[in-house]
C-alpha cells in the first residue's frame, strides 16, 4: 500500500503519523501554506484525508481532490468535516467511536468533582502556602445531585452510569427520547437546564447544537448551577458563558472544549469557580492508541475491499 497517497490534515498521536508514514504515502498538510503546496503537486493522486478534531476536509479540500475516496477521522466528532459534501462525491468517512467513550466520561465526572469539590484550587492553595494560615472554606457535595445530560448516547450514557455510582438522579435532552432509558426526558434544553444541578454537555457539533448553551440556558441552570462541556466549544455561546460567571449568575463551569482552541478567555483564569482542561477528553497513552489503530485498520479495510470497522457515512 506504499503507493497509495494519504494527506494529513488534523493533529494526531505521533504513533498514527509514523505508522501512517510507514505504510503510505503520507503527505502532511496540517499548515495552511504546506497544505497549498501538497495540493499544487498531489491533488490528483491523493486517495484518502486523515482527519482529527483539530482539522478536516471543508468542501474546497474535498473538490480539490479528485480521486479522494475516504476520509478517517482520528476522533469521534465529524464536525470539522463536510459530511454532506462526503456524502454527494460518494468518499467514504469514518471515525473513532467507543473506544474513547470510557475515557471522556471518567474525565467528565472528573471535571464534576475538581469544580464541586474546588480540587484544582484546593491543590492550588496548599501549593501556595495558604494553608498554614487558615483551613480552606467549605465546598459542595456531589452525590446525590441531579445530572442534566445534554445528549444521551454512546458518552452521555456511561457518563449517566458513572453518576449512578454517586447517587445522582439522572435526567437528559436529546432530540428523540430513548425508549429504553430509566431517565427522565426534557423535550427542551432549557427544561433540563430548569431541573437539574449538574449539565453536562456531550452531544455532536452540528449547525442545530451550535451555541445551544445560550443565555436562556445558562439562566436557567441558574447562580448553584454547575455546566460541564465536554463536547465542543462551539456548543457553548462563551463570552455569555463569560459574562454569566463574572456576574454569578452561573455556579460554575468545568470546561474542556473552547470555542477558539487554543484560545480560553481571559476573564476565566482567575475564577475559581472554572476548571479548565486542554481539551483531554481522550487522552491517555491507551485511548489515543486505540483511536490510532482504528483509524489505520478503516483505512487498510477499505483499500483491501473489506468492509469498514467503524462507517459513518
Ligand atoms: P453519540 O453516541 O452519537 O451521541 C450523541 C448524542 O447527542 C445522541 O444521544 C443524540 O441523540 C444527541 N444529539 C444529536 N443531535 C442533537 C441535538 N441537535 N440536540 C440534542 N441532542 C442531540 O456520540 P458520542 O460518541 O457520545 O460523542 C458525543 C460528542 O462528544 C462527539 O460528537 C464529540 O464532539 C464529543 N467528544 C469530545 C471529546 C473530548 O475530548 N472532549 C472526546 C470525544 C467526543 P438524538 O439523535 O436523539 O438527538
Amino acid at each position: 500500500m506504499g503507493s497509495i497517497s494519504v494527506l494529513l490534515v488534523g493533529k494526531v498521536l505521533p504513533y498514527l503519523e509514523q505508522e501512517l508514514d510507514k505504510r503510505y504515502n503520507l503527505f502532511r498538510g496540517i499548515d495552511p501554506s504546506q497544505r497549498a503546496a501538497v495540493l499544487r503537486d498531489h491533488a490528483a493522486s491523493i486517495r484518502a484525508v486523515v482527519a482529527s478534531s483539530s482539522g478536516g476536509p471543508d468542501a474546497a479540500l474535498i473538490e480539490a481532490l479528485p480521486k479522494l475516496e475516504i476520509v478517517s477521522s482520528f476522533s469521534v466528532g465529524v464536525d470539522r468535516i463536510d459530511l454532506q459534501k462526503c456524502k454527494e462525491k460518494g468518499v467514504r468517512v469514518t471515525n473513532t467511536p467507543d473506544v474513547l467513550t470510557d475515557e471522556v466520561a471518567d474525565l467528565t465526572i472528573g471535571l464534576i468533582l475538581a469544580v464541586l469539590r474546588r480540587i484544582c484550587e484546593c491543590d492550588r492553595y496548599v501549593r501556595s502556602g495558604n494553608w498554614k494560615k487558615g483551613d480552606y472554606k467549605l465546598t459542595t457535595k456531589f452525590s446525590g445531585k441531579t445530572l442534566g445530560i445534554l445528549g444521551l448516547g454512546r458518552i452521555g450514557a456511561a457518563v449517566a452510569k458513572r453518576a449512578e455510582g454517586f447517587d445522582c438522579s439522572i435526567c437528559y435532552y436529546s432530540r428523540n427520547e430513548k425508549p429504553d432509558s430509566k431517565y427522565k426526558y426534557y423535550p427542551s434544553v432549557v427544561e433540563l437546564a430548569s431541573n437539574c444541578d449538574v449539565l453536562v454537555v456531550a452531544c455532536p457539533l452540528t449547525s442545530e447544537t451550535h451555541h445551544i448553551i445560550n443565555r436562556e440556558v445558562i439562566n436557567a441552570l441558574g447562580p448553584k448551577g454547575v455546566l460541564i462541556n465536554i463536547g465542543r466549544g462551539k456548543h457553548v455561546d462563551e463570552p455569555e458563558l463569560v459574562s454569566a460567571l463574572l456576574e454569578g449568575r452561573l455556579g460554575g463551569a468545568g470546561l474542556d472544549v473552547f470555542e477558539k482552541e487554543p484560545h480560553v478567555p481571559e476573564e476565566l483564569f482567575g475564577l475559581e469557580n472554572v476548571v479548565l482542561l486542554p481539551h483531554v477528553g481522550s487522552a491517555t497513552v491507551e485511548t489515543r492508541t486505540a483511536m490510532a489503530d482504528l483509524v489505520l485498520d478503516n483505512l487498510e479495510a477499505h483499500f483491501l475491499g473489506k468492509p469498514l470497522l467503524t462507517p459513518l457515512v
